[in-house]
C-alpha cells in the first residue's frame, strides 16, 4: 500500500513519522520472504496515539513489524502499511535488579547488557533473534526460560483505549508463545526484574545454550525458527522427522535437514511455496498422528 503521495503523508511527517516508500519486506524478514509496502518509522512515542487515530480515520490498514524473525508475509503489493520502531540506539538501563529496556532493542543485546551488570535469568534467550517487543508479544522462550517470567511492567500503546499506558506484569497473561496483548497494541518499553548472578556464571550458561543451538539449528539459513508450536507433551520436530520429511521441498521452501521444525528458504522461496510446504507437513502429521499442528510463525495474509 502506497501512502507517500497522499495528504496524510505530510501530517505523519509533522508527527515525527519517517515514511519509507515501497520497502520490500523480504529484506526485513529472517525468512527472506515478503511483498512490498510503505514503512512508517515511529520516532516519537508520544505521537503514536495520534498516528493510530489518523490511520484509522483514513482507513489505512497497518501491521507492526519488529525484527521480522517470526513472520511469514504474503508476496506482491501488500494491502497495508508496516509500522516499525527505530532500532538505532534503543534505551537500556539497569537500577538494582530492574532493567528498563526499549522494545526496539535487540533481545540478545539486552541479555548481554544485563549479564555484564550481573543480572541473569534470561541466558536461554541469548540465541533468540529479533527485538524485545517481538519477544514480549510472542513470550519468546528457550531452554526453560521465557521472557514473561521477568516482566514487571510494559509501557505500550493500547488499542482498547487509544492511549499510551503502563500495564503491570501481573495483569498480562504470558502463555506458551502467546500473550494477552491485543493485536493492535504496540509495546514500547519494558521493566524486567532479574536475579543477581555473577557475569562469569551467566556466561557459562550462555555458552552451553549457544552450543546446543549451533548443534541443532540451521543458523546459516533463512528461517523463522520453529514453524509449528509443540503440541501438549509432544514435539512437532520429532513427528516431522519420524515421517522422513527432513529435506522435503516445495519450490525453494524446504524442511531443514538439521531441525525438522525449521523450514528454510534455500534461495528465492515465495510465500506461496512456504504455505504449501506448511500445509503438506501439517496434513501428513494429522493423518499419521491425529494431531493438528498449530503455527508458531505468524502469517500475514493479504
Ligand atoms: C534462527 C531462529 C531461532 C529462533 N529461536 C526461537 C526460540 O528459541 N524461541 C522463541 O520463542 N522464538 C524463536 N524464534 C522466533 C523469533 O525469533 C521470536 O518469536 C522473536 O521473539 C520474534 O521477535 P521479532 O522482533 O523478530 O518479531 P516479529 O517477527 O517482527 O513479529 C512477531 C510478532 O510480534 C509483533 N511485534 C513485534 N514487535 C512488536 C511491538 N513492539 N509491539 C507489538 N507487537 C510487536 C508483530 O506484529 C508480530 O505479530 C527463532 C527465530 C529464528 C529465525
Amino acid at each position: 500500500m502506497r501512502i507517500s503521495d497522499k495528504p496524510i503523508a505530510a501530517r505523519l511527517k509533522e508527527l515525527g513519522v519517517e515514511l519509507r516508500p515501497g520497502v520490500p519486506l523480504r529484506e526485513k524478514t529472517s525468512l527472506g520472504i515478503g511483498g512490498t509496502t510503505d514503512q512508517l518509522l515511529l520516532r516519537r512515542f508520544e505521537t503514536i496515539p495520534e498516528v493510530m487515530h489518523l490511520l484509522a480515520n483514513e482507513k489505512i490498514p497497518h501491521r507492526f513489524l519488529g525484527g521480522g524473525t517470526n513472520v511469514l508475509i504474503a508476496d506482491g503489493e501488500l494491502p497495508y502499511v508496516v509500522l516499525h520502531l527505530p532500532t538505532s540506539q534503543p534505551g537500556m538501563r539497569v537500577e538494582g535488579n530492574a532493567a528498563y529496556v526499549d522494545a526496539a532493542a535487540d533481545l540478545g543485546g539486552m541479555v548481554t547488557f544485563c549479564a555484564k551488570r550481573d543480572l541473569g535469568g534470561m541466558e536461554g534467550l541469548i540465541g533468540v533473534p529479533g527485538s524485545v517487543g517481538g519477544a514480549l508479544r510472542m513470550n519468546a522462550g528457550a531452554y526453560g526460560t521465557q521472557i514473561g517470567s521477568y516482566v514487571r511492567e510494559v509501557e505500550l500503546y493500547r488499542a482498547a483505549t487509544g492511549k499510551l499506558e503502563t500495564l503491570r506484569g501481573d495483569d498480562i497473561r504470558f502463555d506458551y508463545r502467546h500473550t494477552s496483548f491485543a493485536p493492535d497494541d504496540v509495546m514500547l518499553r519494558v521493566k524486567l526484574e532479574l536475579p543477581s548472578k555473577p557475569f562469569k556464571d551467566i556466561l557459562a550458561v550462555i555458552k552451553v545454550c549457544n552450543e546446543k543451538r549451533r548443534a541443532s539449528q540451521p543458523l546459516n539459513q533463512k528461517s523463522a525458527g520453529c514453524i509449528f508450536k509443540n503440541p501438549p507433551g509432544g514435539s512437532a520436530g520429532r513427528m516431522i522427522d519420524e515421517l522422513g520429511l527432513k529435506g522435503h521441498r516445495v519450490g525453494d521452501a524446504m524442511v531443514s535437514d538439521r531441525h525438522a521444525n525449521f523450514f528454510v528458504n534455500v534461495a528465492n522461496a515465495s510465500c506461496a511455496d512456504m504455505l504449501r510446504l506448511i500445509d503438506e507437513v501439517r496434513e501428513r502429521v494429522r493423518v499419521t498422528y491425529g494431531i493438528e499442528l498449530e503455527n508458531e510463525v505468524i502469517f500475514w495474509k493479504n
